[in-house]
């Protein structure tokens, strides 16, 4: 039995989750999946993941912030509303926030606005960054380099990139979250070199249920709704990557993670 592990990206208040909710965590914790951080993507889903959170602040935090998707939604007169969530104790991290250039379902200008914003709040309330990044690597660190001196910490949600990407990232001395996407033979295939170049005290691992679904997964789950559950099998394709026992991958993502995200207080 591997050692417990924590899923650091659940977009655990989604809706697919709405008619099984108890009994996916249940499954995830029956899978050794002790701890969960919630993630928060616009401030209703936000405060819907701390009233979440709040249901079991042994084994939940939540993010609070509002994702690049969202960032046209959010101004300037929206700060008091996402400054009094995150003071919520649930929420351990700000975020998701940072750029998406793939989608771009906000405008650039938008989302750089937003994610500053963002930046300023995590950094006036002394909270680590939940970040997200697609597709606007230079944009991205042109911001977080302004703001990281006076950030605590920050972790590249859902890594995918390349290693410029990585080595960037590391150089800021940030964490990097590692999703099914390493299970993925054909887009994933790069990442599963790069794993091996993140140190042990920067890694942790997500699933982002319910999406991201490993494709590898034997049988094949009749939903291709993701789950905290699948959270052992993305654990274990990391560890095979870093060439290490899946219990030190998991020891230290564990650890890693409970630290981050200030489960123990
Ligand atoms: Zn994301």
């Amino acid at each position: 039995m591997l050692p417990t592990l924590v899923d650091i990206g659940l977009n655990l208040s989604h809706d697919s989750f709405d008619h099984d909710r108890d009994h996916v965590v249940a499954a995830a914790m029956a899978a050794g999946v002790r701890h969960m951080v919630i993630t928060g993507s616009t401030l209703a889903s936000s405060r819907a993941a701390i009233d979440l959170a709040r249901t079991a602040p042994e084994r939940y935090r939540a993010t609070a912030g509002i994702h690049p998707h969202h960032a046209h939604e959010f101004h300037a007169e929206d700060l008091p509303a996402l400054r009094a969530l995150l003071q919520e104790p649930e929420v351990g991290a700000a975020g998701e926030c940072g750029l998406d250039f793939f989608r771009n379902f906000s405008p650039h200008a938008d989302q750089e606005r937003s994610f500053r914003l963002q930046l300023e709040l995590a950094v006036e309330l002394g909270k680590p960054v939940f970040l997200h990044q697609r597709d606007a690597h230079d944009a991205f660190m042109a911001i977080l380099r302004d703001y990281r001196p006076r950030l605590v910490a920050g972790v590249a949600h859902c890594f995918t990139g390349d290693e410029r990407e990585l080595r960037d990232y590391l150089d800021l001395d940030l964490s990097v979250g590692i999703t099914g996407w390493i299970c993925d033979e054909r887009r994933g295939h790069h990442l599963r070199e790069l794993v091996r170049l993140i140190p042990a005290d920067r890694l942790m691992v997500e699933t982002d249920a319910p999406y991201l679904l490993p494709r590898d997964l034997t049988p094949k789950p009749q939903s291709r709704r993701n789950e905290p559950k699948y959270l052992p099998h993305v654990l274990e394709t990391v560890a095979v990557c870093r060439g290490e026992s899946p219990e030190t991958t998991a020891r230290a993502t564990t650890r890693n993670a409970l630290k981050f995200f200030e489960f123990e207080k």
